[in-house]
């Protein structure tokens, strides 16, 4: 019976997962391909506020527009790029992005305020790696005025207790640092005062709702605090919600990100934003 069992759930799962690993493997492709493209990879922006909201500053998001399935999500090839290797000509490829954006916004006679850049564990572990990413921001003359780093709290914050950690090393170029998704990952109190970041971004999931939410707000406020008492800035996530931005001002939260103020917007409608009127 048991043998029979066997048999059945081989020909229950068998085609199911190849069918998931063939899609995968059909992306993993793709992507390789539009890293060759130079027409398919583009950067979104998103508004970070302050509490009188003017804009401090953005986040750059890619932005995959496939040739046939047209605009894949992040969250869908992010992932891919992370187990592939490939976020490492990735995130060269959005540095490059990110420099060609503001060359055309600056020949408008348009500057734009610090730009967040997403940055992968998988871009920080090997050396070689890390020399070509420091390569590309000298090349490129991105420096610390221009852009500041965003980390995903993760497991791999274990790695920021060795001397040669990568996010030493760019804080010595004067980089600052945010720590992305702060609540879902796994880093310490400790962590946080070994690394002196910059900011801390809260994430959405418990901002979300938290005017209306007395354990969201407890925790946020107890964010907010941590964070104050480390001289960290406190970013909100996905503030959809003008009581929870209300909230979050009455906090004391030092900048809000999310759809209610704007969502991430293609370079193209940039200068718009960046009219000193609307800075
Ligand atoms: P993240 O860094 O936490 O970026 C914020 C995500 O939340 C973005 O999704 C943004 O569009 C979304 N968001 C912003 N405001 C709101 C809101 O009010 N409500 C909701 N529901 N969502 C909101 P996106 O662009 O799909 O990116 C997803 C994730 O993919 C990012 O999360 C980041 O971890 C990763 N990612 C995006 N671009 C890059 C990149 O260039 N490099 C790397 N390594 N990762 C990237
Ligand atoms: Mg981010
Ligand atoms: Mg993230
Ligand atoms: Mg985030």
């Amino acid at each position: 019976h048991a043998k029979q069992l066997g048999k059945d759930s081989f020909q229950l799962f068998t085609p199911q997962i190849g069918e998931a690993l063939r899609l995968r493997l059909a992306l993993e492709r793709d992507l390789r391909a539009a890293l060759q493209a130079d027409d398919q990879l583009t950067l979104a922006y998103q508004p970070q506020y302050d509490a009188q909201r003017r804009i401090r500053g953005f986040e750059a998001l890619a932005r995959w527009r496939h040739p046939q399935r047209g605009w894949v999500s992040p969250a869908e090839f992010i992932p891919v790029a992370e187990s592939s290797g490939l976020i490492v000509e990735l995130g060269l490829a959005t540095l490059a992005l990110l420099r060609r954006d503001l060359d055309s916004w600056r020949a408008s006679g348009l500057s734009c305020p610090l730009v967040a850049v997403n940055l992968s564990w998988e871009q920080c572990r090997k050396p070689q790696h890390r020399e070509r990413f420091l390569q590309q921001l000298k090349t490129l003359q991105l420096g610390p005025a221009d852009i500041e780093f965003e980390l995903t709290e993760s497991a791999d914050f274990e790695d920021i207790d060795k001397p040669d950690s990568f996010v030493f090393t760019l804080q010595g170029l004067g980089y600052g640092l945010a720590i992305d998704d702060f609540g879902t990952g796994y880093s310490s109190l400790a962590y946080l005062r070994r690394i002196r970041c910059r900011k801390l971004k809260i994430d959405r999931l418990f901002v979300h709702g938290l005017s209306a939410n007395p354990e969201s707000r407890t925790l946020v406020e107890s964010m907010v605090r941590v964070a104050h008492a480390m001289r960290m800035l406190v970013v909100a996530e996905g503030v959809e919600l003008p009581d929870d931005e209300a909230t979050l001002v009455a906090m004391g939260c030092d900048l809000m990100q999310g759809f209610g103020f704007c969502r991430p917007v293609p370079a193209d409608g940039m200068p718009e934003l960046l009219r000193p009127a609307a800075a």
